[in-house]
């Protein structure tokens, strides 16, 4: 169980290895700059610890240029037509399509992640958020209305913000920065994007394709460096209209409150604790199945992993065992293998942080029904744990209550229907939530009462572009995706007009 197997490993395309033998510097005002003070960093791959490639530093001085070009890229861009926008857009998206692999062997490198889940879901779900949104800016409306004065004509217009910056986390770091570049073009602003210091490369490799695709100089800018440098000297900067960030509710706070520097929009795409709740008239296969795959797909570092397994006592034993052998059948690897289900935690520091749960835990009185342990042997220079399942936990320990952004799942008994909306909503978290029954009036009963962003019902974890996402309570602010990222992306501006009538 859970052994690395010694399949196949995936070469890396001649692109992808020239790419990663450069020194990466900072994508500013469409041309590649070093940074002012010199600085760089190595990103590793967390299957072996060892360097994959070295990128740039940046401290404040490169966040000036940066806004500065992304003004003069907002001039240009924004004075567009919506047509010229969206065919823009529409070829920066055929750039994407036409490098899904390169793009895929980037993020499964830098990440850890499987080659086959980069592919068909990192890559395939940034470009079909590219192509979604490429498609807005001939779309967007503002409206008329009949006040109450005859003399007057009122109308909105939809206007950009300016420009806007993006601030990452490396769990999904290519769908996570596509998330805010195609809204945030497509509605007539300019970007700048800080991706994670742990994922640079798939961010670096988008602006390659972005010039590529011939998209004018400033629109599309990143800069690498620290969250607490970079990251923060955009948040507090009076040159930029809005922050977009999805990383942890801690640093969501810090940069609510750097925004308050000039009232910039700020939307916050934040952690959770989802519930996975599972009643006994639901097909307890598929349930089980998917509620293996909440919490374990990306190795449990997913912001909407269900890591709180909810099962009605009469089926507890058999849901509990179907996860479990589910578990101890994942095929834990190096990402660039082909057999790999689980590719590593993203950091040592990070496998610590949540070995640390299991063990206090542990200590505390719950128990591992399987898992939780380092991968020694050739997974040992990575950051391999076996995915663990906890039971015993009490529902106010911090396993029940925190995030732990690794592949850790708490099993609970429940007996009605009340009682497991009032435990699923506890807590301050509110970003997903999963309702298995086959019975329509408690699906959406439960779907209303249980506190969270996102209900998925008799499935788990779908997106489209088109479905707007986010959080509730510490879990978020506004919704990314659909047309709500547009309204995130432009604000109304009022025209009144005086008519004489004679
Ligand atoms: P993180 O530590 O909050 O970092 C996210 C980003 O913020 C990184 O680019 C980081 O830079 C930067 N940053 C750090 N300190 C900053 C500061 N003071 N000001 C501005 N930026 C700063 O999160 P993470 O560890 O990368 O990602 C895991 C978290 O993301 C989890 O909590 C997860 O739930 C959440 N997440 C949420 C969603 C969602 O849609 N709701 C999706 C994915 C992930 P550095 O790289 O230098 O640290
Ligand atoms: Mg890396």
């Amino acid at each position: 169980m859970n052994e690395s197997r010694s399949d196949a490993r995936i070469d890396v395309v001649p692109r992808v290895a020239e790419f990663l033998s450069r020194t990466h510097r900072l994508f500013i005002g469409g041309e590649w700059r070093a940074p002012l003070a010199g600085g760089t960093a190595e990103t590793l791959n967390p299957a072996t610890g060892s360097t994959l490639s070295t990128y740039s530093w940046a401290d404040e001085l490169d966040v000036e240029q940066a806004v500065d070009s992304a003004a003069i890229g907002f001039e240009t861009w924004s004075k567009l037509t919506p047509a010229r926008r969206e065919a823009q857009l529409h070829a920066f998206a055929a750039v994407v399509e036409d490098r899904k692999v390169e793009l895929a062997q980037l993020e499964s490198l830098d990440n850890g992640k499987p080659y086959a889940n980069a592919f068909n879901v990192e890559t395939a779900v940034a470009s079909s958020q590219l192509r979604y949104f490429a498609g807005w800016p001939t779309k967007i409306t503002g409206q008329t209305f009949d006040v109450s004065a005859t003399d007057f004509h009122a109308y909105t217009r939809r206007r950009p913000l300016g420009v806007c910056a993006a601030i990452t986390p490396w769990n999904y770091s290519l769908v996570m920065a596509m998330q805010k570049i195609a809204p945030a073009l497509a509605a007539g602003n300019s970007l700048i994007l800080k991706p994670s210091e742990l994922t640079p490369l798939t961010a670096l490799y988008l602006a390659e394709l972005s010039a590529e695709a011939g998209m004018p100089p400033g629109v599309l800018n990143v800069l690498t460096g620290d969250g607490g440098v970079v990251g923060a000297a955009l948040s507090r900067h009076r040159g930029i209209a809005k922050v977009a960030f999805t990383g942890s509710t801690e640093v969501g706070r810090e940069i609510l409150r750097a925004s308050a520097s000039n009232i910039k929009y700020s939307s916050l795409e934040l952690g959770g604790k989802s519930p996975f709740i599972i009643f006994p008239d639901a097909d307890l296969e598929a349930a089980s199945e998917s509620a293996m795959w909440a919490i374990f797909a990306n190795s449990g570092q997913n912001c909407v992993a269900g890591s709180r397994l909810f099962l009605h006592s009469s089926v507890y034993d058999e849901v509990l065992e179907r996860v479990i052998v589910g578990a101890r059948n994942l095929v834990i690897g190096n990402g660039m293998s082909t057999g790999t289900q689980l590719g590593p935690l993203i950091s040592r520091a990070h496998l610590d942080r949540v070995m640390s749960y299991v063990d206090q835990g542990v200590a505390e009185g719950a128990t591992l029904a399987t898992g939780g342990e380092r991968c020694g042997g050739d997974l040992a220079d990575g950051n391999f744990m076996t995915p663990a399942v906890l039971t015993d936990v009490k529902d106010d320990s911090p396993l029940a209550r925190e995030e732990i952004f690794g592949p850790v799942l708490c099993a609970f008994s429940f007996d009605s229907e009340s009682e497991v909306i009032d435990r699923a909503n506890h807590g301050d978290f509110g970003l997903a939530a999963a309702v298995w029954t086959d019975d329509l009036n408690q699906a959406h009963r439960a779907s209303e009462a249980l506190r969270a962003g996102v209900v998925w019902v008799n499935t788990y974890d779908w997106f489209d572009p088109a479905v707007p996402f986010g959080g509730t309570g510490v879990s978020g602010l506004g919704r990314e995706l659909g047309p709500s990222a547009m309204d995130m992306y432009t604000e109304l501006k009022s025209v009144w007009v005086h008519v004489d009538h004679p």
